[in-house]
């Protein structure tokens, strides 16, 4: 079956086409700008990009033209809607009403709905995209894939807040994670990799991209990640701060005369790496070039965030009473060498060895551990289109 997936944001969708049985991707691509210009991207599978613009005033027009790109007579991959049996749809918040994957009615569209305050950017978009399907491919079968659904397992102990329990009871706060598909795929991934039972195993996951966040898997269960109600806490990340003494807000407040939303935009979008460096760049190749060059800030941002990843992964040791496996994975995880070899600098303890050599391998499955080493230390790619097409496909 070719399953459609889709990552929609609130003016940009990201696709991809991929064949369950073969698991490979057929055609992938990004509208972006929509509802203010328009623009698709699109790229068959050994084939050229090619990049259009197009007006895009909603979604639906936006998936009318990743419609017409799949199906063009030239460069697409299917013949007709006919050839595409499923859309899996990535959805970012489920908060308490999901645990897993559902196939979309309009039952869960509406419970989707009652979550949209705890993720206001995000959720409305998610559904927006799947109303869009809706329109144009009337009965293919839809599922939702949820960010937070693989965390719900965490025990109550580290999904409270220490904050007044009426808030849980009344407004549902409380942490729920995200990045669970990829934090499932990997863990999952790793344990296949490593030849061990998947339920037998202490898992402690880095997702490090833009946005970063850590989880401890305990015999296959999510049982604490770094993200919360929303995904700013936690690591440092790009551009988001991460954990901080929540009293800094007022301080902060009355020195800069911000209001609430200023400081959510500083938080979200001017403090981690991106802040600490002093404005320079989120993006670690240009804080790893900075660095070389003597830059103070872009070092002590590098430092800063390798420090927190070691600590968080410190303190899921703790909760899991030892681990087994450490994996990376997301565009940090993945490609940069120096911040695996930082991270690890600090779990000697652990009796993690690392080969030198093999960590400066790039965007692969790789063993980044000796042979010696009691704990296992993994590189997997994450692949969070190709887990959200299996779920899609399970439940089907
Ligand atoms: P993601 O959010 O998973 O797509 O990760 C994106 C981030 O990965 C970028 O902002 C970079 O900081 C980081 N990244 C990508 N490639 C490299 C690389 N070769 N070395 C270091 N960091 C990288």
């Amino acid at each position: 079956m070719n399953v459609l997936v889709i990552n929609c944001g609130s003016s940009s969708l990201k696709f991809q086409l991929i064949n369950s049985d073969s698991e490979a991707v057929l055609a992938k691509g990004l509208c972006e700008r929509i509802g203010i210009d328009g623009r698709l991207t699109y790229q068959p599978a050994g084939g050229e990009k090619e990049v259009s613009d197009k007006a895009m005033p909603t979604h639906t027009e936006a998936i009318q033209f990743v419609i017409d790109a799949l199906t063009n007579e030239k460069t697409g991959v299917v013949k007709s809607l006919d050839e595409i049996g499923a859309v899996g749809h990535r959805v970012v918040h489920g908060g308490e009403k999901f645990a897993s994957s559902v196939v979309i009615t309009d039952e869960v569209k509406k419970a989707v709905e009652e979550c949209n305050d705890l993720a206001p950017l995000h959720n409305p978009a998610n559904l927006i995209g799947v109303a869009a399907c809706e329109k144009l491919m009337p009965g293919t079968p839809m599922v939702a894939v949820f960010d937070t659904a693989f965390h719900q397992t965490m025990p109550e102990k580290a999904y409270m807040y220490g904050l007044p329990y009426e808030y849980y009871e009344k407004y549902k706060v409380r942490r729920y994670g995200f990045h669970g598909t990829s934090h499932s795929y990997v863990s999952k991934r790793a344990a296949e990799i490593l030849g061990v039972p998947y339920d037998q195993t202490k898992t402690i996951v880095c997702h490090l991209g833009n946005g970063s966040s850590i989880s401890a898997v305990l015999n296959g269960k999510s049982v604490d990640t770094s993200m919360g109600l929303t995904p700013l806490e936690g690591l440092v990340m790009g551009t988001r701060s991460g954990d901080i003494d929540p009293a800094i807000l007022e301080f902060i407040a009355k020195k800069e005369n911000l209001d609430i939303a200023g400081l959510m935009n500083m938080l979200n979008k001017k403090s981690g790496v991106y802040g600490l460096s002093n404005n320079l760049s989120s993006d670690f190749r240009d804080l790893d070039a900075a660095a070389e060059e003597g830059n103070v800030p872009a070092k002590i941002a590098l430092e800063v965030f390798a420090y927190r990843v070691a600590k968080y992964v410190g303190s899921y040791v703790a909760a899991m009473n030892g681990v087994d496996n450490i994996v990376f994975t997301a565009g940090i995880g993945e490609n940069s060498g120096p911040v695996r070899a930082d991270v690890l600098s600090y779990l000697g303890y652990l009796g993690i060895e690392v080969d030198a050599e093999a960590n400066k391998k790039r965007g692969e499955e790789v063993m980044i551990s000796t042979p010696d080493s009691k704990v296992k230390v993994l590189v997997v790619p994450t692949n969070e289109e190709l887990a959200i097409a299996r779920e899609t496909v399970a439940l089907l």
